[in-house]
């Protein structure tokens, strides 16, 4: 099937599959915001995932979970790239390594709790 341009008839066709219409309209171009069946929030003009956010407060939350989202994947990449360099190491650099990595799965561990617990608050009651 091809990609339909237009933001209306994609609406429509998003209906059809199951999305619902919402009263909330995307912020970066005003468009109704559908509900996916996922539960997502979608703008078919932007053809992106919107969180809609009540207050500034949760607007900057939502920022921070996004962030941190990224700071988690790049200690992910820095994990494994430890992981990897252990292999060509002598006895005494691995320690020092294996303390790094430690440090660095316990902030890795952190950071899927908060962002599990955010994934919580946002499932609806
Ligand atoms: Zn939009």
């Amino acid at each position: 099937m091809e990609g339909e341009r237009d933001p209306v008839k994609k609406i429509a066709q998003l209906v059809r599959a199951g999305a619902v219409l919402t009263a909330y309209t995307c912020p970066a171009c005003g468009t109704v915001l559908v509900k996916l069946k996922t539960g997502e929030l979608y703008c078919a003009n932007c053809e992106r995932a919107v969180v809609v956010v009540r207050s500034e407060e949760e607007a900057q939350q939502a920022l921070e979970v996004v962030q941190l989202r990224e700071v988690r994947r790049i200690i992910f990449d820095k994990i494994l790239q430890l992981g990897r360099e252990i292999e060509r190491l002598s006895a005494s650099e691995m320690l020092e390594h294996l303390r790094s990595m430690n440090l660095l799965l316990e902030v890795y561990e952190r950071l899927s709790r908060i962002h599990a617990e955010t994934v919580r608050q946002k499932a609806p009651h």
